[in-house]
């Protein structure tokens, strides 16, 4: 059995690195920090220059028809060093969608925007009193003339305050089971009654509750069938279900192991065993991932196999980065922006940050539920 990537992905990982040493700069990580913002126009228009922002695209849909190796040693480069990409990802994600399921109208007016970098689509499921549980949304659409009237309001709109539209589940239909009264729209945020608040996480993310007050959503603006909306997002939550925080994780113990050579205490037995759990820890995650998206890549059920590598690669993140501080001590806990900090506050920043990873994108909870279903055909819990 091989698991190496080949010699494409491998090529592409080069390429990956060079683009990043010239186009993520310190002062575009230092902005994102500061703002907790993981978005940057200039970034993203590199990306876009580089042909780039299709990536996984197919040829058909427009794009270079990578194959999932390659984008697993591109996107491995990307979160390693921690470059903005979210709002290109639910920006880039909704367009693909679009270019799927959308009408010509909504793919002649979205596209061109997305390809050139110029709007930014936020993902509107999450409520205050539904999260894992999308389905339930409360948030009502109601037909109103050649329209729909929105009311409610959606949690955790990460990046609303920047984007142009977001995507949103409502309900059209109280009568009927939950998952069938949904409809999705692309919601414009320019639109009066919308109201958006900041919100600050403990890693010091800035996400947003959103608020629909009569907010009047043209027709055009849905997509798929009225009340078709779980079917939608049954293409939309495939991707996020299998995401993987590995790369977290090798950001993590590279700068540990720079502090221990650097501070004399790698002959720390202790030290030295955190470093070789993290290596293994991160090469199980990795080949987690691997697995998965060699599956999804057959055409098999890759469900469960994406909730493993989530899972696991959470949990595990969570866990090196408490170990990993209380091995550095104190001194770790100055954060980025203090000169003194340790490894430019990654390590602090990682305590911080990798609580919500076991949050978004499904959290533990859920993902175990799916191991349960689908790899271990045990009866649905939720
Ligand atoms: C930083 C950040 C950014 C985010 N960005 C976005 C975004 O851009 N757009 C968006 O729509 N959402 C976003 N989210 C929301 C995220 O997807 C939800 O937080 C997540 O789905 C959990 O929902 P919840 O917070 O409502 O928790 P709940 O669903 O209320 O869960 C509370 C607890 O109960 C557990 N639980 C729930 N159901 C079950 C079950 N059936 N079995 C066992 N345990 C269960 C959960 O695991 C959790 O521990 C973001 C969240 C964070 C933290």
């Amino acid at each position: 059995m091989d698991f190496r990537l080949g010699e494409k992905a491998e090529l592409l990982r080069k390429e990956t690195i060079e683009f990043l040493d010239e186009h993520l700069t310190e002062e575009i990580l230092e902005g994102c920090h500061a703002t907790g913002v993981n978005h940057d126009v200039e970034f993203a228009k590199a990306v876009r220059d580089r042909g780039w922002l299709t990536m996984g695209w197919s040829v058909e849909d427009g794009g270079d028809g990578r194959d999932p190796l390659e984008l697993i040693a591109y996107g491995e480069e990307m979160h390693r060093r921690n470059a903005p990409m979210y709002a290109i990802g639910t920006t880039m994600g909704i367009a693909h969608l679009i270019q799927k399921l959308g009408t010509d109208e909504q793919q002649r007016e979205i596209i061109p925007k997305a390809l050139n970098a110029e709007i930014v689509i936020a993902l509107g499921f999450t409520e205050p009193e539904n999260g894992s549980d999308a389905a339930a949304a409360a948030t009502r659409a109601v037909r109103t003339g050649d329209g729909w009237t929105i009311n409610g309001s959606k949690m955790f709109t990460t990046n609303a305050h920047i984007a142009d539209y977001v995507f949103m589940l409502a309900r059209t239909n109280p009568d009927v089971s939950k998952h069938r009264g949904l409809t999705t729209f692309l919601v414009p945020l320019d639109q009066p009654g919308v109201e958006v608040q900041a919100v600050r996480t403990m890693s010091g993310e800035r996400t947003n509750i959103t608020f629909y007050n009569d907010v009047f959503v043209a027709d055009k603006w849905r997509i798929g069938e009225v009340d078709g909306g779980w079917t939608v997002m049954a293409t939309a939550f495939l991707t996020e279900h299998s995401a993987s925080f590995h790369a977290e994780q090798w950001r993590l113990v590279e700068a540990f192991e720079r502090w221990a050579r650097e501070s004399g205490r790698l002959r720390d037995g202790d030290v030295a065993a955190r470093i070789g759990k993290s290596h293994t820890e991160f090469e199980v995650s990795t080949l987690l991932q691997r697995r998965a998206a060699w599956a999804a890549s057959e055409g098999l059920d890759a469900h469960g196999l994406g909730s493993m590598s989530k899972l696991f690669s959470t949990e595990r993140l969570e866990q090196q980065a408490n170990e990993t501080l209380s091995l550095v001590g104190p001194d770790g806990l100055r954060a980025r922006g203090d000169d003194t900090a340790v490894q430019r506050g990654t390590i602090e920043h990682m305590v911080r940050h990798a609580k919500g990873t076991t949050i978004y994108a499904g959290t533990s909870e859920i993902q175990r539920n799916i191991i349960g279903q689908h790899v271990l055909g045990l009866p649905r819990s939720y």
